[in-house]
């Protein structure tokens, strides 16, 4: 069920649209205004501004990802959320919080540390990663569980 298909909302007419998953690579279509349903491939910056908008506007899983400038754990992580972001596209959306620059969504979360992983559904927190697990598999799998 929920495995099969991911739930969209159009931009143009915000109708809710049930697409097989199969069909995501096939540039799906709003059912009510034919507009193009659009989804992110990468992740998305989001601040304290507009983190609850990102959030909220996503009716699929979340992975936010604490990141820093300079931080090697991330730097050797990086490459496998973008990977995941561009592999799991309309049932997963990634959105990338600067540590340093979000102290404010720092502390919301107590994020200490990057990278740290979190995952959402429906505007809460399902699970949480400090640090980068030691394979980017792991990292995928760990998403993965979090979407099932
Ligand atoms: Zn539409």
């Amino acid at each position: 069920m929920a495995n099969d298909t991911a739930l969209l909302r159009c931009r143009s007419c915000k109708a809710l649209n049930r697409v097989p998953v199969k069909k995501l690579t096939q540039n799906p279509l709003c059912g009510k205004c034919k507009a193009l349903l659009d989804f992110p491939f990468q992740a998305v910056a989001a601040t304290a501004a507009s983190f609850d908008q990102e959030l909220a506007s996503w009716l699929e899983t979340v992975l936010v990802v604490f990141w820093a400038k300079g931080n090697d754990l991330w730097k050797k992580i990086e490459p496998a959320v973008a990977d995941i972001a561009f592999a799991q596209a309309g049932r997963l959306k990634v959105i990338k919080v600067d540590l340093d620059a979000e102290p404010g969504l720092a502390l919301l979360f107590s994020v200490q540390t990057a990278p740290t992983f979190l995952t959402f559904r429906d505007s809460k927190q399902l699970g949480r990663l400090d640090g980068a697990p030691r394979e980017a598999s792991e990292l995928a799998q760990w998403v993965q569980s979090s979407m099932s």
